[in-house]
């Protein structure tokens, strides 16, 4: 992202003057998924690609005015309107404004426009990037920067949950905040505690592959692997009533030996990927301490053969995918996200790179039709003031 285009944008859109530049990251997931709403642990970085906003205080009480530099659109609302802009990209700059509000941000008119250059579409969560860009943003021009960063994540999903419908969890926004060059960061997502672990995979990259499909499904398959999750442990807390059980974070594999029958096949595959998938994050924290990444990899394929297997959230494109991963050999290879499409996440030998993304390119788009897209990761830093 380019401060002088962002800049050449905002001074000549509003009124000449410049104001404060901030930025903040996408991020990439390497191992832990659907482990969130399980209370386990994410093992998120923030990337180099992200949003970059310049903003201003216009002198009035609550007008905002907002300009998209990549959708050339231009909205202004007030930030007492009880119901806000329509543009759903305007409804991230309103509901990080309130938001920022209730945590005692005396949030005033300001101009703002901004930019980014993380792939659409891709999991990489372009949403997450704008909201805590435009927090850091409002903090440090209205807040004297009290609001700490946790409540600048805390800010970032309420976002998403009041003003844009989307019921995340936390480790998108925790990523773009908290992020930091060269360090992949474990989070516990139902403690919030975290640690950074050097990732410095020297002689290896790390690559997306984007196959550009997202399936929509009939009926709420999200849900349906939820209410899986929850029913394993209701049926595990019933046979132990002396125990604490919140989600499967607290069962043990025993434990879910001992209800297998009654959960019936489908319930217990998916209870059983989730326990798989608490062990494999954990493994990866000890490859990651010792520098070997090749067990690293190998955590990846086991991830992807669980979700696609045993938690059924993958798809045809997504299996080839990794499939031709393996047979180029990739050190590791699976999906990134929750599924159903969007991209799988490469750890790749440096030698082994080219042949394997020309590889990838030809046999998916001969099957397919388009070739996937293809982005290098480079683990950059969180949510910061440029200047
Ligand atoms: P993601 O997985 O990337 O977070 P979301 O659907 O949650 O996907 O968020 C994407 C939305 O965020 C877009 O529809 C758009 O409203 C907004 N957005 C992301 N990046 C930009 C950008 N560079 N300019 C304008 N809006 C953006
Ligand atoms: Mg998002």
């Amino acid at each position: 992202m380019d401060i002088e285009f962002v800049r050449s944008r905002f001074v000549k859109h509003f009124d000449g003057n410049e104001g404060n530049i901030y930025a903040s990251p996408g991020r990439i997931n390497l191992i832990g998924e659907h482990t969130d709403y399980n209370g386990g642990f994410v093992f998120p970085g923030a990337v180099d690609k992200g949003i970059m906003a310049e903003m201003r205080p216009n002198g009035t009480e609550s007008t905002v005015r907002a300009y998209s530099i990549d959708l050339k659109d231009r909205v202004d609302f007030d930030l007492n309107d009880p119901n806000g802009p329509k543009a759903s990209w305007a409804r991230y700059i309103y509901g990080i404004s309130l938001e920022m509000k209730k945590l005692g941000v005396p949030v005033k008119g300001y101009n703002i426009a901004f930019a980014g250059d993380v792939p659409l579409g891709a999991g990489m969560s372009s949403s997450a990037a704008m909201e805590s860009c435009f927090a850091c943003g409002l903090n440090d021009l209205f807040g004297d920067n009290k609001v700490s960063k946790w409540d600048m994540v805390l800010a970032g999903q309420a976002t998403e949950h009041n003003y844009c419908g989307v019921n995340c969890g936390i480790m998108d926004q925790f990523a773009s905040v908290f992020g930091k060059a060269g360090c992949l960061m474990r989070l516990d997502c139902r403690s919030r505690e975290f640690e950074y672990f050097p990732f410095n995979p020297v002689g290896y990259k790390l690559v997306l592959l984007d196959s550009v499909v997202k399936h929509e499904l009939a009926g709420s398959p999200y849900n349906d692997r939820r209410n899986s999750c929850e029913n394993v442990v209701k049926h595990i807390a019933a046979k132990h009533p002396e125990g604490k059980f919140e989600t499967l974070r607290d069962c043990t594999w025993e434990q879910l030996e001992e209800v297998k029958d009654e959960v019936g096949a489908e319930d217990y595959s998916r209870a059983k990927f989730v326990l798989g998938e608490k062990d494999r994050v954990l493994a990866v924290c000890d490859a990651l301490n010792a520098g070997d990444y090749e067990t690293v990899g190998q955590k990846m394929y086991e991830t992807h053969y669980g979700l696609s297997k045993e938690y059924e959230v993958s798809c045809e494109e997504l299996d080839y995918l990794n499939d031709i991963a393996k047979e180029n050999g990739v050190t590791g290879s699976r999906i990134m996200g929750g599924g159903f499409g969007g991209c799988t996440i490469n750890l790749v030998k440096e030698e082994l790179y080219d042949k394997f993304i020309t590889d990838a390119k030809a046999k998916f788009a001969a099957k397919y039709g388009h070739e996937p897209k293809v982005y290098d990761v480079v683990i950059g830093d969180g949510s910061r003031k440029i200047c």
